[in-house]
This record gives structure tokens, C-alpha cells and sequence, in this order.
């Protein structure tokens, strides 16, 4: 069940959380023709944070521009917006979901006729993934290939790609599934980026294999150059997962979460020495304790 807040910013106000509907004829519910993005509010000594907020509203723009939906809202209205539902909710801590997707207007597949409507919504999530070790499965299904539908937008209508990979490693009992691009080479998992370590070089798949350019990912990267570690953002094949020292996976849902085994292969150990670091380092940068990263925070309440 979703943890309910209080209200939800649709289009332009706030409502109160169950009546925030659409009609059942929504374009975007029959066709997936939306955009969505995924961001956190974390709790520092300031009081409640937004991290990375820019980044993730400039995500949201270029996917929509990418599918062709309309934003009716500039990034700097949909920033005042999300500080307003965050302080409104009254969140500490919460998860923020911003979608916006072809209306009620006309059917068919057409998108020229029918209005966007925009949502802000923020509950309480925690551990996404259940905050352990993950088994993973490497999936039968393939990442959508980048000239079929783009993975680089996030849109609502791709994510059957992942719902489906998903679905599929926990029908068998695995935690979290990993997706090959058309190509065979390692694009990411059903909603985290995934990372491989091997002689204390870090690697992960560029955007090219069909991996979502993640903020998480971002942030990892920039950290760990921080550390002075080196980073490679190439193409990966499954064995050089099976073969890494340490693999792990990030999201904004999901943290930094270590990988324990990739298709019943063990990893050498549950969470390596980096990925520990990394995990800290990241927890630290969010959580406002970390001054270099600070630039990275905007205060939910205003000083
Ligand atoms: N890949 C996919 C497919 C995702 O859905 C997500 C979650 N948005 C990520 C990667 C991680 O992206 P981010 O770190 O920006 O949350």
C-alpha cells in the first residue's frame, strides 16, 4: 500500500490525496504517452532537503521533449511547486513522484489532441529494495532498444520493459532483474543503473547500451572521483559481472544497494570494501553531511 500523505499538486494546486483523479479515457493510461521522474527529500541538520531537485526537473523536460509531450510548467514553477506539496505534507523524508501525461481529450494515437495534465505526489518510501544484498537474474527480456522507444526519456509507457523484467526475476525468486541491450552487452537493471568493480576500477554502461542516464549514477561517479578511484563508463558484458570483485546497483528509490550474486554466481563477498565507502559517501552527500555537497541540497523550507 502506498503510504498516503495529506494532498497532491495536480495541475497547478493542491488537492486532497484521494481526489486527485482522471477520467478513465486518459490518453496516457491507454497509450503510455507520459513522462515521469523519481526524486527524494532526505532529513539534514537544516531541516528536510531535496537532492539534486535541477537536475532531476532538466531530466523531466528532455524526456518530454523527447516524447512529445507538452510541459505546461517551466522547471522554476514545478521547483516552487515541489517545495510547496514537500512543506505542505509535512515531510521529513519522502520520495517525490513528478509525472506529466496526455489527458482526457481525444483516443486514439494522435497525441496532438489531447491536454497534458501535471502531478507532484510525495509519500513516505523507504528501502525500495529492502535495503539487503541483491540476487540478481539477468532477464529474457532485452532493454528497449533505443530505436524503438528511447530509454534515455523517462517515460511512463517503457516501463513495461522494466515492470515485465522485473516480474519475471521475482516469479523466480531473485531480487532484482538485469537487462541486456539488443546487442547482448549490459545496459541496467529494471529501475537502478548498475556498477561493477574489478582491481579497484569502477565501471558502469553509458547511455549508448541502453542505460537511463541516472542521477544516482552521477553521483556515484562524481564521488568515487572524489576518492581519487578510477571510473570508466563503457560497455559491460554479463561475465564481466560474474567476474567482478564487487557489483552494485543505484537509484534515488533504491540508494546504493551491494549485489550478493548475478545469476546464482556468488560475488566475492555480500557488500565489497567501495561499494561500502560509496554507500557511506552517498548517505553522507544526501544527508547534508558532506559540505563539498552541499550544492547539491535545496532546503525544503526557506532560511
Ligand atoms: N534506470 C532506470 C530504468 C530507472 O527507472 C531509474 C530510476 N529513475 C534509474 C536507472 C536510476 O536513476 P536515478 O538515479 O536518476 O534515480
Amino acid at each position: 500500500a502506498i503510504p498516503e500523505a495529506s494532498t497532491i499538486w495536480f495541475n497547478g494546486a493542491l488537492v486532497p490525496w484521494h481526489e486527485a483523479q482522471v477520467h478513465v479515457l486518459t490518453h496516457g493510461l491507454h497509450y503510455g504517452t507520459g513522462v515521469l521522474e523519481g526524486t527524494r527529500v532526505f532529513p539534514t541538520p537544516g531541516g528536510p532537503a531535496v537532492f539534486r531537485l535541477p537536475e532531476h526537473l532538466r531530466r523531466l523536460e528532455r524526456s518530454a521533449r523527447m516524447l512529445r509531450i507538452p510541459l505546461p510548467h517551466s522547471v522554476a514553477e514545478l521547483t516552487g511547486a515541489t517545495l510547496e506539496l514537500v512543506r505542505a505534507n509535512g515531510h521529513q523524508s519522502c520520495y517525490v513522484r513528478h509525472f506529466a501525461f496526455l489527458g482526457y481529450g481525444s483516443m486514439g494515437l494522435d497525441m496532438r489532441h489531447s491536454p497534458t495534465d501535471t502531478v507532484i505526489a510525495s509519500w513516505e518510501w523507504p528501502d525500495y529494495l529492502g535495503g539487503r544484498a541483491l540476487r540478481l537474474m539477468t532477464s529474457s527480456w532485452r532493454r528497449n532498444d533505443p530505436n524503438a522507444v528511447p530509454p534515455a526519456a523517462k517515460g511512463t509507457g517503457p516501463y513495461l520493459n522494466s515492470a515485465l523484467a522485473r516480474r519475471e526475476a521475482t516469479d523466480a525468486g531473485y531480487d532484482e532483474a538485469l537487462l541486456l541491450a539488443s546487442d547482448g552487452s549490459v545496459s541496467e537493471c529494471s529501475s537502478e543503473n548498475v556498477f561493477a568493480v574489478r582491481d579497484g576500477v569502477l565501471r558502469t554502461p553509458p547511455a549508448s547500451a541502453g542505460a537511463l542516464e541516472g542521477i544516482t549514477q552521477d553521483t556515484v561517479l562524481t564521488l568515487a572521483r572524489d576518492l581519487g578511484v578510477p571510473v570508466r563508463v563503457e560497455n559491460l558484458l554479463r561475465s564481466d559481472l560474474y567476474a567482478a570483485d564487487e557489483v552494485f546497483v543505484c537509484g534515488t528509490a533504491a540508494g546504493v544497494v551491494p549485489v550478493a550474486s548475478l545469476d546464482g554466481r556468488e560475488l566475492p563477498s555480500e557488500e565489497g570494501e567501495l561499494t561500502k565507502r560509496l554507500a557511506e559517501l552517498y548517505r553522507a552527500a544526501t544527508t547534508g553531511g558532506e559540505p563539498r555537497y552541499r550544492r547539491w541540497l535545496t532546503p525544503v523550507h526557506s532560511s
